[in-house]
């Protein structure tokens, strides 16, 4: 790996490939899963304009071929004609439609090479005068692989060298004289030449755009110190994980997370010291916390950080609680004004509930921010729990806390 493609400090993927580039237009492959569907579903309307200009065309060349060209109208160019071509861009116009759409990507990817290949057999058999017109349909077959049916680059770039090869076979078969080969092929390699350079360009372009959007969207619901989701991303993925969890019956576990006598670390080591601290402390509850696909992490605000544990419960909670407790004990980093421990620690509230039709999860995150000023009251460098069943006492933790503060 060369150092422009090392992943940097804190770089997500979306960045490091737009940093690093994508020569074969190819992203690593989740990220790539992605685009392909993405970029799919928004071409549907163009590619089925796409084929329907195919059938306008196959159509308007049987015309001119009888009327014009005065082509056998018999015989194998017909059989290609309406044989092949016809029926497989019918059914390309089938599958483009709404619900049959997903067909249409495994169909479109034979279905090209034999399109192309039918075309070659349709030329070389063609007779009568200005035949040569009947050649010219191949460069515009190439066009049309490379821009009408929305394939990528390397497909129709794959569909246009069977075509190529097709006809150099047809050649050396003895189907079309050797001057005429020679040149035609020349011709068509031309014709692949200026085509796939537009092609590749539309598609990087395509590429580079949905990274942009993707880095833009990033960093609108990311945190840019730690990397963690930030408020607002938090409050929108919370709304979206009690919902679901009203659905499913399901009992939600949020973790608050704090770091104790984070001002007098400022104070002693200095504001960027506390930024590393932050980062390196948010990236262990991550480690900690937030490896199942659905666990979310978030910056809540200042130095304090939480964590949204959908289908896990209080036990869970506490189990989350002890990890994220032993993974910022092993960051080892000094604090000497702590009056903890001489290490930086965290002081953790956990709080779970099963969410029921017309409640908020406004109250979960109150009671684990209850929770958490219970660890602190009780030591720092620990956790506290608190579930539905514990409301009056956090309540009243509260109310004690808050007739203090007004004392
Ligand atoms: P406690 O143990 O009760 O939580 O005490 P504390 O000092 O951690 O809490 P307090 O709320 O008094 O102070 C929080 C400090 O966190 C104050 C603020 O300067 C610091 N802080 C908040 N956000 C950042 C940040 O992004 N970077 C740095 N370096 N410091 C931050
Ligand atoms: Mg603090
Ligand atoms: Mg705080």
């Amino acid at each position: 790996m060369s150092a422009a493609t090392q992943p940097q400090e804190g770089e997500s993927l979306v960045a490091r490939t737009l940093r690093t580039g994508f020569p074969w237009l190819r992203f690593p492959d989740e990220l790539e899963r992605e685009f392909v569907a993405e970029y799919r579903q928004s071409r549907r309307r163009l590619v089925r304009i796409g084929v329907c200009i195919a059938l306008a065309t196959i159509g308007g060349l049987a015309l001119l071929d009888r009327m014009l060209i005065g082509v056998n109208a018999h015989g194998v160019p017909d059989v290609i004609r309406f044989g092949v071509h016809l029926p497989l861009v019918v059914i390309a116009i089938v599958l483009t439609s709404r619900r049959l759409y997903r067909w249409y990507w495994p169909f479109v990817h034979s279905f090209a090479p034999l399109y192309g290949l039918a075309t070659v057999v349709l030329a070389v058999n063609a007779e009568g005068a200005l035949t040569t017109f009947i050649y010219a349909r191949l460069v515009i077959a190439i066009f049309f692989f490379y821009f009408m049916l929305g394939l990528s680059f390397r497909a129709a770039l794959r569909t246009n060298v069977v075509t190529l090869a097709g006809f150099v076979i047809a050649a050396v078969f003895g189907k079309v004289s050797p001057q005429f080969a020679v040149y035609l092929s020349f011709l068509l390699l031309c014709a692949n030449f200026y085509a796939g350079v537009g092609c590749y360009a539309l598609e990087h372009a395509n590429r580079v755009s949905f990274l942009d959007r993707r880095l833009l969207h990033e960093v609108a619901t990311h945190d840019g110190l730690t990397g963690l989701l930030n408020r607002a991303a938090f409050e929108s993925e919370i709304h979206r994980i009690w919902q679901q969890a009203i659905r499913d019956r399901d009992v939600v576990t949020v973790v608050m997370i704090d770091i104790d006598h984070f001002k007098a670390y400022n104070d002693r080591y200095g504001h960027q010291a506390g930024d590393r601290c932050l980062r390196d402390v948010a990236h262990a509850i991550r480690r900690a916390a937030g490896s199942r696909p659905r666990d979310c992490v978030a910056r809540y605000g200042g130095e304090e950080m939480v964590a949204i544990l959908p289908g896990a419960d209080r036990r869970g909670g506490e189990q989350a609680a002890r990890a994220i407790l032993a993974e910022v004990a092993a960051l080892a980093i000094p604090h000497e004004r702590s009056m903890t421990r001489p290490q930086v620690t965290v002081s953790i509230g956990v709080a779970s509930m099963q969410p029921v039709r017309g409640s908020s999860h406004d109250l979960l995150v109150r009671i684990a921010d209850r929770a958490l000023y219970l660890a602190k009251e009780q030591g720092r460098d620990r956790h506290a729990v608190l579930d539905e069943d514990d409301l009056g006492e956090a309540t009243g933790v509260l109310a004690a806390r808050e007739l203090r503060t007004a004392g």
